[in-house]
């Protein structure tokens, strides 16, 4: 049977890549990190004075596309896959709170989001492919034939995040992290082009309640079942 294309969307601090992680090391799939090639994009705009306290001109950005390049890298020492942009591996740069109050910004751009979906798609052209982000079942892989889409209660997310942040060494409240969680999904959400939302066909999992283990059988067994369905299909 051909492998499958897998797409794990959600809002921000869900676990999104954390699950899609463990299944795509489970199925022996390709795992992509798409909010990681946004992350890239924010940061070579910083990097490049485009991008300043929050504000850019949009003909700037995009004229800057052209001398992007996003790709991952497999690093075996550490057994995952990293984010080089234009050569140098930006995996660390890319996580930090800097970034991450920038991204939504320059993620909204029609030509960044059209530029980076090309290369997605590129991706999971041979299926075997598990992506998470926001927009994955819906434009970039509309015939996946597995989609998740991932819940949380804030509270719990804004918990998730503040721990992660706390122990990079970030100094940052808890209400903050919720105020900055809620501003960023508000923003993924009201976008014009590619808003986050839950494709008709996805199935929810709301992990509020789910630790990593129970998390993790729950998508296998839908997955399993899938290849059940698509089996008799065929
Ligand atoms: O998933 P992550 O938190 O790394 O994503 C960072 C940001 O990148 C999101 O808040 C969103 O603005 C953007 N993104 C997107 N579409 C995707 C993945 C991420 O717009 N498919």
């Amino acid at each position: 049977m051909r492998q499958l294309t897998i797409a794990i969307d959600g809002y921000s601090s869900c676990g999104k890549s954390t699950l899609a992680k463990e299944i795509a090391q489970k199925l022996n799939y390709i795992y992509a990190d798409s909010g990681a090639m946004y992350r890239a994009v924010t940061l070579h705009m910083l990097n490049k004075g485009i991008l300043k306290d929050g504000a850019f001109i949009t003909a700037q950005a995009v004229q800057e596309l052209k001398d992007i390049n996003i790709r991952f890298e497999f690093d075996s020492k550490v057994n995952r896959s990293e984010t080089y942009l234009n050569g140098i591996n930006v995996e660390k740069d890319i996580r930090n709170s800097r970034i991450t109050k920038h991204v939504s910004v320059i993620s909204a751009v029609k030509e960044v989001r059209e530029k980076l979906v090309e290369i997605q798609q590129e991706m999971g052209v041979e299926g075997g492919v598990v992506m998470d982000g926001r927009d994955i079942g819906t434009v970039v892989f509309p015939n996946a034939e597995i989609k998740l889409f991932m819940t949380a209660s804030n509270q719990i997310r804004a918990e998730r995040r503040y721990k992660e942040l706390k122990e990079k060494g970030e100094n940052i409240s808890l209400e903050q992290v919720a105020t900055d969680l809620q501003k960023r999904d508000h923003y993924d959400m009201n976008r014009e082009i590619s808003p986050l939302r839950k494709a008709e066909d996805a199935i929810e999992i709301d992990n509020s309640e789910l630790d990593r283990t129970h998390q993790l059988e729950l998508a296998l067994s839908i997955i399993d079942k899938k290849k059940v369905q698509l089996e008799e299909k065929v």
